[in-house]
This record gives structure tokens, sequence and C-alpha cells, in this order.
């Protein structure tokens, strides 16, 4: 269990709160959309990307025209968030409604991974993560594809997770309301793949793309 900085300690509902790393991992592992929030003139951005982890690093990857990256690059602090969505939580008051979740923040900076072989291995980290074995059965990235692309490592130091689980939370009065309680669980979860028009009919869908999955 590492010590939450202050900055990463979770105020409201503490008990929520989850400061174990690996517990935090099996999170940043599930998911493969990251937020990234950074300000700019006074003015907070929060931008959608994806992204992969290795060991104690989080990737993120896009155009080097990117303003995000660009940002980044210069070395300005940025908050990264990763949500998964476990379920609504309906209670009987409006009030108690909730969402099971488990979210992870993580405060920081980024470095530019700039050495070739870094950044190949750092594009495969974020390809693998996404889909694991798409890397060696696509293209891999040539000399110009990799020229205009900028990848980014954010040391994961300062975080912290919160997981929601479990039932509503009513006021004891209200147990008695005449209404329905309880879950809507939910999860992401792949439809059957759906082949390129252009793909030679005779290909076979291969099988991280038809059993593919997120749980980990
Ligand atoms: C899917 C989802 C739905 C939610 N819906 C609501 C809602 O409708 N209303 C609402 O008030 N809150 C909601 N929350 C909780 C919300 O994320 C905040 O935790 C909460 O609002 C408290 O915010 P705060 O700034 O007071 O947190 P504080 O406890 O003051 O935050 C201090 C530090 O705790 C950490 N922290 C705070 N929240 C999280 C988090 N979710 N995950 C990881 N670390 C965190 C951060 O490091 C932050 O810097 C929801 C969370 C999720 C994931």
């Amino acid at each position: 269990m590492s010590e939450p900085a202050a900055r990463t300690r979770i105020t409201r509902e503490p008990q929520l709160a989850v400061y174990d790393r690996d517990a935090a991992y099996r999170i940043l592992d599930e998911g493969f959309v990251c937020h990234v929030g950074f300000t700019l003139d006074n003015q907070p951005y929060v931008i959608p990307t994806s992204y992969g982890r290795r060991d104690d690093n989080l990737y993120v990857h896009g155009s080097a025209a990117s303003r995000m990256l660009r940002n980044m690059k210069q070395g300005i602090p940025v908050c990264i968030t990763v949500t998964l969505i476990d379920g609504l939580v309906l209670a009987r008051s409006i009030f108690n409604h909730s969402m099971n979740y488990r979210s992870v923040v993580i405060l920081g900076t980024a470095e530019v991974v700039e050495q070739q072989d870094e950044k190949i291995a750092a594009l495969k980290i974020i390809s693998e993560h996404v889909i694991p074995g798409r890397w060696e059965d696509a293209r891999q990235p040539n000399e110009r594809e990799l020229k205009a692309t900028l990848v980014m490592r954010v040391s994961i130091e300062e975080f912290s997770a919160k997981v929601r689980t479990g039932p509503p939370i009513d006021d004891e009065v209200d147990y008695s309301y005449p209404t329905w309680a309880g879950l809507i669980p939910m999860e992401t979860i792949a439809r059957s793949p759906i082949p390129d028009p252009r793909l030679d009919p005779a290909r076979r869908v291969p099988s991280y793309a038809s059993n593919y999955t997120r749980r980990r």
C-alpha cells in the first residue's frame, strides 16, 4: 500500500479510496481510454485518448501536431484519469443514486520518448494494451510514421484509485418507499468483428479479435 500524497488523498467518501499500486494497475490494465487534463492560459482542457501501461509508466501517443502532446512535451503538469463503469446504482431516493465504478487519477508530468527503440517499444505497449496480439499481426510503423508520432511517458508516482461496489445505500426511512431499487450491472463487451469491405474474404478473423475482452 503506497502512502497517498496530500494532493491524491481522497477526502470525499474516503472509505472508497484505494492506494494499493497493484489494485490501481488492475484498473489501468482493464481500461484503454484515459482523459488527460491540463491547463493552458488559465483554461483547463480534458482530452480523451488511448494509453498503455508497462511497469510504473503510462504511455500516450498521437500526432506530433497535437496541442495536448506538444504541451505535455513542455513539461506542464497533467492529471490523467481512467474510469471503468461497473453499473448504475438505483436507490429509493434520487439523492442516493450512484454508480459502481473503479477509477484512477494520476498527477505528474510527461517526458518525450525520444530514442527510436524505446519509441517503438512504447508504441507496442500501447497497441498491446488496447488489443493484445495485434502488433505482430499488423504492419509496424515505418520511419515516416514514427516521425509523425509523438510518444509521451508519464511515471506513475502520485496516484489514487476509488472503487464503489455493492447495493444502494438509502436513508433508513426510505427503505419502505414503494419503488424498485438495486443495480444495473454494466461492462464493456466487444461484439462480433466486422470485416473490412476490402478484406480478402478468405482471410479468417484472428482469435485476438474474435475473443476480444477487457477482462484481465
Ligand atoms: C463514474 C463516476 C461517477 C461519479 N459520480 C459522481 C457524482 O455524480 N457526484 C459526485 O460528487 N461525485 C461523483 N463521483 C465521484 C467523483 O469522482 C469524486 O470522487 C467526488 O466528486 C469527490 O470529488 P472531490 O474533488 O471532492 O474529491 P477529493 O476527495 O477532495 O479529491 C482529492 C483527491 O482524491 C483523488 N480522487 C478523487 N476522486 C477520485 C476518483 N473518482 N478516482 C480516483 N481518485 C480520486 C484525487 O487524487 C484527488 O486529487 C463519481 C465517480 C465516478 C468514477
